[in-house]
């Protein structure tokens, strides 16, 4: 079957059509047509070879809405017609301890959607079954795929750190993550502080949930939150004052990274007084994504997005590098 999608040949290349003959369906596998694709910054880090991770051709997109076109012999959870979505995690080996756990995007032979296979810019794709996840009736496909992998990195940690109607916690980046990251606590009710670079997102963050909107370039207005978050969530690729962030934590506060800052965190070890810590963390396991999206569905969690044409994605990228998306980007197959 050959499938048409979008590819940059080269690191920071611009993004070109291309056509590719897809693997056989293997016995676990679905194939998917896609309706819908986000834009997740992960997928920029890919294209500019941030990571050093990436393979070229590069076919990026890992929040995949589509229907199900093919099954393979084994799958007997999926149906033909069926609506499924796909995030980062295209596979894992499901035996080893973290599989078996359901944190399977901590397993060491964990694949992902487009690094060294072809992701979701494109018209179908086939992947482990496994990971593919039926999207509950009341979810709008173009807001669904956001979900997919920015909805559960951010809904992860917020469930792992214990997060509830008594919690205060911070969100720093208001971009697609981040702005996820609002919808989820403010219907898990906690008091929500968003710390933004960009005045003109005062109004939007507050509107969706945020008590506090902080103008995170000026250190004195971080400092004046100091001692009152049990959880500060850092959803922004680049290197930020956290001593001064570390200083907004309650005792056994934490900061959780979901976004990896060039070079070395420097921190003084008396920082963290106060039994406060540092941590990162990854998606989220199979169970994580399918209880995000019940959670989303229940609550009526819609992230606010920006659509464009597949054949658009070169603007849809541009708009994405100069943080001008409100505030996710999804390409749809029209
Ligand atoms: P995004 O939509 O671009 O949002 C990032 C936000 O961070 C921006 O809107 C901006 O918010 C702020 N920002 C400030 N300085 C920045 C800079 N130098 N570069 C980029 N953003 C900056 O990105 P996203 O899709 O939310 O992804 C955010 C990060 O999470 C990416 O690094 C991505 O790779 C990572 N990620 C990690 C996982 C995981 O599993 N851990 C999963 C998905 C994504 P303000 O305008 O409010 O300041
Ligand atoms: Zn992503």
């Amino acid at each position: 079957m050959k499938v048409s999608a979008f590819a940059t040949l080269a690191p920071r290349g611009a993004l070109l059509p291309y056509s590719y003959e897809a693997a056989d369906l293997g016995p676990h596998d679905v194939e998917i047509e896609i309706s819908h694709c986000g834009i997740c910054h992960s997928d920029l880090h890919l294209i500019d070879d941030d990571w050093k991770i990436s393979a070229y051709p590069l076919v990026p997109g890992h929040e995949i809405v589509g229907t199900v076109t093919g099954i393979g012999d084994s799958v007997d959870h999926l149906e033909l017609e069926q609506r499924v979505g796909v995030g980062w995690q295209r596979s894992a080996c499901l035996v080893c301890r973290p599989c078996l756990y359901g944190h399977e995007n901590l397993c060491a032979h964990k694949q992902a959607t487009c690094v060294g296979h072809r992701g979701g810019f494109a018209s179908r794709i086939r992947v482990d079954s496994r990971f593919a996840f039926a999207l509950p009736k009341g979810l709008d496909s173009a807001r669904a795929a956001p979900l997919l992998c920015g909805g559960v990195t951010v809904y992860a940690p917020l469930r792992r750190h214990g997060v509830d109607a008594t919690s205060a916690v911070g969100v720093i980046g208001i971009g697609g993550l981040g702005h996820m990251a609002i919808l989820f606590l403010r219907a898990m009710g906690a008091e929500i502080t968003a710390f933004s670079a960009s005045a003109d997102k005062r109004e939007e963050a507050l509107r969706m949930g945020a008590a506090h909107f902080v103008c995170s370039t000026d250190a004195r207005e971080i400092r004046a939150h100091a001692g009152s978050l049990d959880l500060v969530l850092s959803t922004v690729p680049a290197r930020l004052d956290w001593i001064s962030y570390l200083q907004t934590l309650r005792p056994n506060g934490v900061l959780c990274l979901v976004a990896s800052p060039p070079g070395i965190m420097q921190i003084p070890p008396d920082a963290l007084l106060g039994q406060r810590s540092i941590c990162f963390s990854e998606i989220g396991g199979r169970a994580t994504i399918a209880e995000m999206l019940r959670c989303a569905d229940q609550h009526g969690i819609a992230p606010q997005v920006e659509t464009r044409p597949m054949a658009e994605v070169n603007a849809a990228l541009s708009r994405l590098r100069q943080n001008q998306v409100r505030y996710r980007m999804v390409l749809e197959n029209r």
